[in-house]
């Protein structure tokens, strides 16, 4: 973080500064090269004054100038030059500040000096005899004024990078520390904060992931305290039978048993292995339509149809117990899983009959509305307390126990009910008085959204 702020500040000082320095250097480079003009014409001036009066000899004199001092004549022959050989140079008539000295008097030029092979400025004067009398200098060039400029240049260089790492380390205090004090469990606790505010949306987006997060964690203690509650309950439940089939097979071995009450005995196996047996298949459904309820295939399906054939399953029962059943209805054909419906239409029809009175009536009624399918299962069996109304769906749960047992059921075919019904998006209740009856009533929507 300290590394990132420091890179941006020392990138941002050092752009500014290099832009800075383009600029003071165009500024300087302009200013001194006028300055540089003005001298020479006014150290041209002084020497074409010298000149006139001593000639040759004068410059003679002036030993160690700063200037190359050329004198030409009228014709353009180079009468003297402090610099080189007068005798080798070529005729300067045609130079540009020659020129335009002879026509104006004064004039000036620069330009790259073949003789002497650096840039020059030139600053010619027409005296009085017809001469011309001739200053050059050395141009100023932006490296010598770099290399004018190099100790402060790298001063303030040197200021920028301190004063880049003395903020970056602040500004990077400043801005981790408020967030090292964020408690990632109660991010919310921290907005409103003045020095918090830019990450304000950060916070609050981490608080709905943590309520999420807490959210699916409850839910997953949940599952899985229901799935423990189910196993624990699932194998006391298949003890039961387990203990009296071996409890009837100890009495049999020992010969406790009078030959006449073998059937009876035997009887009271094959009953309990039956219980075990619906036992174990209702736990497998229910773990069924816990674990791979998405796999199962949708279809359009006619819950008449489906009704019907529950009925025809049930009614052998039915008739061993001395009670009618009976269907009425019309087609309702909707979106669903065919194994599902018909195990909500069993159970309820089960338990219509196991629950009933003999003599009783059960009646299957099935009808169907423009986005809706209905299905009720109405008894006139023993009905449910109304304490026990919101509590049968549970599993294991059982009004009466030991008379549920006796009938044989297992506690879980309401909970299949409701299971299938749940993921049919169906809406399931359950009205009826205590000793009158019960009715089920099972609203599925026609489609699946
Ligand atoms: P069980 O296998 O014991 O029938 P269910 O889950 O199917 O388990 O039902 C739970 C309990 O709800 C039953 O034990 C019974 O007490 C009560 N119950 C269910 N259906 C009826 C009904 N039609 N009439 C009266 N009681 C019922």
């Amino acid at each position: 973080m300290s590394n990132k702020i420091f890179n941006a500040i020392w990138s941002v000082a050092l752009i500014v500064f290099v832009a800075s320095l383009v600029f003071v250097m165009g500024v300087s480079y302009t200013y001194f090269s006028g300055v540089q003009k003005d001298q020479l014409k006014i150290e041209t001036e002084l020497a074409a004054q010298g000149a006139m009066l001593g000639g040759t000899e004068y410059f003679e004199l002036l030993k160690d100038v700063d200037y190359r001092i050329t004198w030409i004549d009228s014709d353009g022959t180079v009468i003297y030059d402090n610099e080189a050989d007068s005798g080798n140079m070529e005729n300067h008539m045609q130079r540009e500040e020659v020129k335009e000295a002879v026509k104006y008097g004064w004039g000036d030029a620069s330009r790259y000096s073949t003789t002497l092979s650096e840039r020059q400025f030139y600053e010619a004067k027409l005296l009085s005899d017809g001469s011309i009398l001739r200053l050059s200098s050395k141009q100023i060039t932006i490296w010598t004024l770099l290399l004018a400029f190099g100790q402060p240049i790298a001063f303030v260089a040197l200021l920028a990078l301190i004063a880049s790492l003395i903020l970056a380390s602040r500004l990077s205090k400043r801005i981790v520390e408020p967030i090292n004090k964020i408690d990632p469990e109660r991010p919310l606790d921290f907005a409103g904060k003045k020095e918090l505010k830019e990450i304000e949306p950060l916070l609050r987006r981490m608080n709905m992931q943590q309520t999420e997060i807490k959210r699916n964690q409850e839910q997953l203690e949940r599952t899985s305290q229901i799935h423990q509650e189910f196993t624990a309950n699932a194998s006391h439940e298949l003890k039961t039978p387990l203990h009296a089939i071996s409890g009837y097979a100890e009495l049999l071995e020992n010969g406790m048993v009078k030959p006449e009450d073998i059937r009876p005995f035997a009887g009271k196996i094959r009953n309990e292995a039956q219980r075990m047996t619906k036992l174990v298949s209702d736990i497998l459904d229910l773990t069924k339509l816990d674990d791979d309820s998405g796999e199962m295939q949708w279809e359009e399906v006619d819950l008449s149809l489906v009704a019907r054939n529950a009925i025809d399953s049930v009614e052998a029962e039915a008739d061993d117990m001395g009670i009618s059943i009976e269907f009425s209805g019309e087609t309702a054909v909707l979106q669903g899983i065919p194994q599902l419906l018909y195990s909500i239409v069993y159970n309820l029809c089960d338990n219509a009959i196991k629950y009933n009175r003999p003599g009783g009536a059960v009646k299957v009624f099935v009808s169907s509305s423009d986005d809706s399918a209905v299905l009720s299962v109405r008894d006139t069996g023993i009905g449910i307390p109304e304490e026990h109304k919101s509590r049968i769906f549970e599993r294991f749960y059982r009004v009466d126990k030991s008379h549920s047992r006796e009938i044989g059921g297992t506690g879980l075919g309401l909970s299949i009910v409701k299971h299938a019904a749940l993921i049919h998006h169906a809406d399931i209740t359950v009205s009826g008085k205590e000793k009158e009856g019960t009715t089920f009533t099972v609203v599925f929507p026609k489609c699946q959204y």
